[in-house]
């Protein structure tokens, strides 16, 4: 495959995903059961099938299934966040700051302040989202 193909399928492959993830919250909403187990069941068996661009784990924010490459937010607890319900720079900040991260929740506040002060200094606004590459 090109990699014009292989873009051209990834794309499809996450608006596949976004339609049932988008469909599952509306079956949700109207308290379909039937159909969410439905939704469920399909889901599994396209993330089988696409397992080498579809990544295992869900987003811990959204439930919404991510794809390799794509940006995202690793948990100090092994979770991971969509960069849609990853967290900012400012709010990790503060939760430094506040008291509320410590070194213990598997995190380094030296480490994060310098990256921080790096991000900032390369134009970065504290709004911007940290993210990594899946
Ligand atoms: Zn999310």
């Amino acid at each position: 495959m090109t990699d014009e193909t292989t873009t051209k399928r990834r794309a499809l492959l996450r608006s596949v995903f976004d339609g049932l993830h988008a469909l599952g919250k509306a079956a949700e909403a109207d308290s379909d059961t039937r159909t969410s187990m439905q939704l469920m069941d399909v889901r599994e068996v396209l993330k089988d099938a696409f397992e080498e661009d579809v990544s295992a784990q869900d987003c811990e924010g959204c439930g919404k299934t991510m794809l390799y490459g794509e940006k995202h937010h690793p948990t100090a607890d092994d979770c991971d966040l969509c960069a849609e319900c990853a967290p900012s720079w400012g709010c990790i900040k503060r939760q430094w700051d506040g008291g509320r991260k410590t070194d213990e929740d598997g995190g380094n506040k030296a480490e994060f302040m310098e990256a921080y002060a790096a991000h900032i200094a390369a134009g970065g606004s504290p709004d911007d989202k940290v993210l990594y590459e899946l």
